[in-house]
């Protein structure tokens, strides 16, 4: 792996989809303890098998009826993309006697192939979930677009950027606005530019090219 990967440990989720329990210890022999399934199945079937210290995301389209089974496992949901499955889980985050830590997933490039919010309904919906006790409004995660210009996806970020900051200026008891999820491994310097807080990071960390 890259040295640079590994001064970046704090910002990074490794993504370990398609990944063995093996080839993620190794990563968490190396310090990192942040790791991202896109699969709630996926997901489920690894956490048994890991170090019980590694702190659990998950980053994909998540499904309403799987909610009851991930939230106390996760510790942060990136991608949190339509009201109705935050209100699924503020509801079974309460059952469970929890607060779920979430991210909302915004959309940007408003590429039709991907989940998330508008870019402009964002802070009107952190502001319509204050009815939700048992949810934590961490920040926001962004995709960048599939192209080659890279002032392009710069700017796309940036505008992520800018949203973050704005709904860091909502005052509201389950918002607490620190992260901005932004950045893979094609593009995530971009993101860093941009000022992400987390990296979402997968093929680079399996690469074999040692320190
Ligand atoms: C797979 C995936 C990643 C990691 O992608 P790489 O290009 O392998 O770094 C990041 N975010 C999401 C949402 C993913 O599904």
């Amino acid at each position: 792996m890259k040295k640079e990967l590994l001064n970046l440990k704090d910002k990074i989720v490794v993504v370990s989809k398609n990944r063995s329990i093996n080839e993620i210890r190794e990563i968490y022999d190396q310090g990192f303890r942040m790791f991202g399934e896109n699969r709630v199945q996926e997901l489920l079937s690894k956490v048994d098998y890991t170090p019980s210290d590694i702190q659990w995301h998950l980053i994909g389209h998540l499904q309403r009826n799987k909610v009851s089974k991930i939230i106390k496992l996760c510790s942060l949901i990136h991608s949190v993309d339509s009201f109705r499955l935050l209100e699924k889980i503020n509801r079974e985050s309460k059952k469970q006697n929890t607060i779920t830590n979430i991210l909302l997933q915004v959309n940007i490039a408003l590429e039709d192939t991907k989940y998330g919010f508008n870019k402009n309904e964002v802070l009107d919906t952190i502001k319509k979930a204050s009815v939700f006790n048992n949810i934590l409004i961490k920040g926001i995660m962004v995709i960048g677009p599939n192209i080659s210009d890279e002032k392009m996806i710069l700017d796309v970020f940036y505008q992520g950027y800018d949203l973050y900051n704005k709904c860091k200026e909502i005052k509201q008891h389950n918002v607490c606005i620190d992260t901005y999820s932004a950045g893979m491994s094609n593009d995530y310097k971009l993101a860093l530019k941009a000022n992400s807080t987390l990296l979402r990071l997968g093929s680079i960390m399996f690469e074999k090219d040692n320190v």
